[in-house]
């Protein structure tokens, strides 16, 4: 089994920052409200994520890290209205088998906490330690068990850089919860929780990018687009900067990129892409989650009519403000 979920690592685990990813978003599921990430090392020699949400028994532990076992299903039924951010049960068997990895947890039901440690992929029995509710993930040495990954880690920096990225695309997500940052021993983000999203993204973008928010918002029965699309100014030469979360996930769609071009059509030089921050909410049934490991990409099913509604929002919105 450990060759399996070392197989498995390889489509989820490709570097420090897929490991933040997950780990980020467990804590999201467990209903945490602070969520506090270290780093050491662009993520390779430490990653620790403590949170405060649900935590875990001493029984549940062996299961969390076990391949395919995941406690968000309760049935085969439910992958098709998927309403947490996990779902395949693989993120922490993959990280401990290719990691040292060790997990504190507590729930609130119990007066004290379990440990439980797995090293490439062997699993040793938790032990009760001390620790308040809630779950200290910490990752040692990753990939010191696969010599190809580990060769194809680039410099710390460059590693730090898509951890960074993968806490933004968490922490723009979920406003309404506390997170921070901290890469060997700075504090790169500590970011109170705020109901106004403009907030959050001012303090990953800073003022630029704030003052040219121009908010956007449309709801019919089913599709709800809310959020804020850029002034042309502030259009990049890439289009990293367009952040589309569905449903409080962060994907990357072509077909909603293309439709955002469609709407600033005429309004950016050739090569310019335009900034945005959209959240889009509909039905867990109008949408696949589950075709690709990391879930970045998902499936519409019906792609015309989401396209046309973020289309339409957008031309509305800039008749209202530009023309
Ligand atoms: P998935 O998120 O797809 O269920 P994971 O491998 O990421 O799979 O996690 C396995 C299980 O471990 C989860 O289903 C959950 O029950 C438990 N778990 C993981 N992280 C946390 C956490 N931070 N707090 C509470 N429970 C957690
Ligand atoms: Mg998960």
């Amino acid at each position: 089994p450990n060759l399996v979920n070392k197989i498995a690592a390889g489509e989820v685990i490709e570097r420090p920052a897929s490991v933040v990813k997950e780990l980020l978003e467990n804590s999201v599921d467990a209903g945490a409200f602070r969520v506090e990430v270290t780093i050491n090392g662009g993520g390779t020699e430490l990653i620790r994520i403590s949170d405060d949400g649900c935590g875990m028994t001493a029984e549940q532990l062996p299961l969390a890290v076990a391949s395919h076992a995941t406690s968000k299903l309760p049935d085969e039924e439910a992958l098709f209205h998927v309403h947490t951010l996990g779902f395949r049960g693989e993120a922490l068997a993959s990280i401990g088998s290719v990691s040292q990895l060790t997990i504190r947890s507590r729930t609130i039901g119990d007066d004290c906490g379990s440990e439980i440690n797995v090293r490439g992929g062997v699993i040793e029995s938790p032990t009760p330690c001390g620790c308040p509710v809630g779950t200290v993930m910490e990752i040692r040495n990753l990939f010191f068990n696969t010599p190809v990954r580990h060769r194809f880690l680039k410099t710390a920096q460059t590693e730090r850089g898509h951890i960074v990225e993968a806490f933004t695309r968490i922490a723009l997500a979920n406003p309404d919860k506390h997170f921070v940052l901290t890469s060997n021993d700075k504090t790169l983000y500590d970011l109170p929780p705020t109901t106004r999203w403009s907030d959050r993204i001012a303090e990953f973008f800073g003022g630029e990018i704030a003052d040219s928010l121009i908010p956007i918002e449309s709801d019919d029965s089913q599709i709800r687009v809310s959020g804020y699309a850029c002034d042309p100014s502030v259009s990049r030469g890439n289009n990293r900067m367009q952040y589309m979360f569905l449903n409080g996930r962060h994907i990357r769609d072509r077909s909603l990129q293309h439709a955002l071009s469609e709407a600033y059509r005429g309004l950016l030089m050739v090569g310019r892409h335009p900034v945005c921050f959209l959240r889009m909410e509909m039905p867990a049934e109008m949408v696949d989650v589950n075709v690709h490991p990391t879930k970045l990409e998902v499936r519409f099913t019906d792609g015309g009519r989401v396209y046309g509604r973020l289309l339409q929002t957008l031309r509305y919105q800039f008749l209202k403000t530009n023309m």
